[in-house]
């Protein structure tokens, strides 16, 4: 289970670096990527924190996932988890930021 960053995607922000608590993170050339992918014990901080989507975490079998991405599409009032399958069908999860004690 890791994260995977879509280094096209990415515009050298630095945010998915500062919230990674295990300072996994760093830019090179502009760009994020990970240190050692081995690391990564997938909080998904640095998932939710990207305004690009250009990080997703992968949905291994043992979560049903079976090869699909995990993408958070954020804004000021929501945060959607975006569930995308290897059929090219998407499943989503809409999360009410500021009622998310009450989940
Ligand atoms: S999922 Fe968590 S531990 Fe892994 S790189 Fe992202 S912020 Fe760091
Ligand atoms: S948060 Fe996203 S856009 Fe910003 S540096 Fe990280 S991967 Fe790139």
């Amino acid at each position: 289970m890791s994260i995977f960053i879509e280094r096209e995607k990415c515009v050298g922000c630095g945010r998915c670096a500062e919230v990674c608590p295990g300072n996994l993170l760093i830019l090179r050339d502009g760009r994020a990527q990970i240190r050692d992918v081995r690391d990564c014990w997938g909080c998904t901080a640095c998932v939710k924190e990207c305004p690009r989507e250009a990080i997703f975490y992968y949905l291994a079998a043992d979560l049903g996932g079976a090869g699909g991405r995990l993408y958070a599409r954020d804004t000021q009032d929501s945060l959607n988890w975006v569930m995308k399958w290897p059929d090219g069908s998407e499943d989503s999860i809409l999360v009410n930021k500021k009622k998310a004690n009450e989940y």
